[in-house]
């Protein structure tokens, strides 16, 4: 007996035991899985760049010139042309005055918000923030206020009854598990009405949404001293790292206290260099997001179930919600049975009680993979 037994135990019995799949080719939506086929519909390659052939030849350039790790922290050796160069680019391309860059999203949010708020300060987070978020709200020590999902009265009156030295609000631009879009605008307006930052995690905007694909400051128009933009590089960007822009000020600052920033080996130069090509494709990107738009419209057009609901999305998540983890989880393993491959979600991920299938799109999928996943997903309801 292993002292992790029971929690094993436990895990089993309430279906949350997790497991892994091996996958032997490259990200795309027809993946090699035990030797055989299988249709994805789980990736957050929105636009299908993860094995585009420019970004790897990019890739090779960048190992050629660079070689492969980059030795140290940015802050001793660890920053190289790239690294700079691709600051610059992200800083321009979101309109915002600076940009850093950071290895993972989950590593962004874990230096930049700390930095921004200790102990006197208060933190004011969305329910259905990411883990990263609420992991580094919980790290800052600051006093954590959760307001319900998109609740802007209950966020506005937490915001005016707080006397706290400085008060940041987080939230995602697209919410990863519900694919729905927080109003942006209104949150910044409540962030400077009471003197708050507002940090917005825009992992599933960034290369989708405003025009060429700027994320979801350009889409709402936002520009504000208050704002603090972080935008991760592994999704619709394809390669992997993250950053955060805000005003000169900020970021110097985020640059001096974030410890995931300083404390860690700077991310491989030639992943900087790729993610300056990943930049280019995303703004010359406006065939991969019409035809993403295109799909995501089929899905919802050709699905009609009884019990189930594919819940309304203005993004490339789709939430199928199902409820029970056991039924979640039942589908999910008959789907991958007959060779389609979509995740379910269960808590702690999501809320009790509405354990789901998140079928994500990417601009790499055909019409006849999204006609093949609506007519099967329909036989097994
Ligand atoms: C994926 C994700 C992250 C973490 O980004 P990684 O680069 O994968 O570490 C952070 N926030 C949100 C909302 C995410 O969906």
């Amino acid at each position: 007996m292993s002292e992790f037994d029971a929690g094993f135990a436990e895990l089993d019995a309430l279906g949350l035991r997790r497991r892994r799949r091996v996958v032997d080719s490259p990200c795309a939506p027809e993946l090699v899985v035990d030797g055989r086929p299988v249709l994805a519909f789980c990736s957050n390659d929105y636009l299908g760049l993860a094995n585009d052939p420019a970004l790897v030849a990019a890739a090779q350039e960048g190992a050629r010139l660079y070689g492969v790790g980059s030795g140290a922290s940015p802050l001793i050796n660890g920053h190289m042309t790239p690294h700079a160069a691709l600051e610059r680019r992200l800083a321009e391309f979101t309109g915002m005055e600076r940009a850093l860059l950071f290895s993972t999203g989950y590593m962004a949010n874990l230096g930049i918000v700390p930095a921004l708020a200790g102990r006197e300060d208060a933190i004011f987070c969305d329910r259905l923030n990411h883990a990263s978020l609420i992991d580094a709200a919980r790290l800052s020590r600051a006093e954590l206020n959760i307001y319900p999902h998109l609740d802007l009265a209950a966020l506005e009156r937490e915001l005016a009854s707080s006397k706290a030295r400085r008060k940041l609000v987080i939230t995602e631009s697209v919410f990863s598990m519900d694919g729905d879009l927080a109003p942006l605008s209104d949150l910044l307006v409540l962030a400077e009405r009471h003197g708050a930052w507002l940090l917005v995690d825009d992992a599933h905007g960034f290369g989708l949404l405003g025009p060429q694909g700027r994320g979801a400051a350009a889409h709402f128009g936002l520009a504000s001293l208050r704002l603090i933009y972080m935008g991760t590089l592994g999704k619709a960007a394809g390669a992997a790292g993250a950053f955060v822009a805000a005003t000169q000020n900020a970021i110097e600052w985020i640059l001096q206290k974030a410890r995931t920033y300083i404390f860690s080996t700077g991310e491989p130069a030639l992943i900087a260099h790729t993610l300056l090509k990943s930049i280019d494709l995303i703004e010359q990107g406006n065939e991969r997001r019409r035809h993403l738009a295109g799909l995501n419209a089929l899905l919802h057009s050709s699905i009609k179930f009884k019990r189930w609901q594919l819940l309304p999305s203005e993004t490339a998540i789709h939430p199928l919600l199902i409820g029970e983890n056991a039924e979640t989880m039942d589908v999910a393993s008959r789907l991958f049975a007959r060779g389609i491959w979509v995740p379910g979600i269960r808590p702690p991920t999501v809320p009790a009680g509405t354990a789901r299938l998140r079928i994500t799109l990417s601009a790499a999928h055909t019409e006849a993979h999204v006609a093949r996943l609506a007519e099967t997903l329909m036989e097994l309801e």
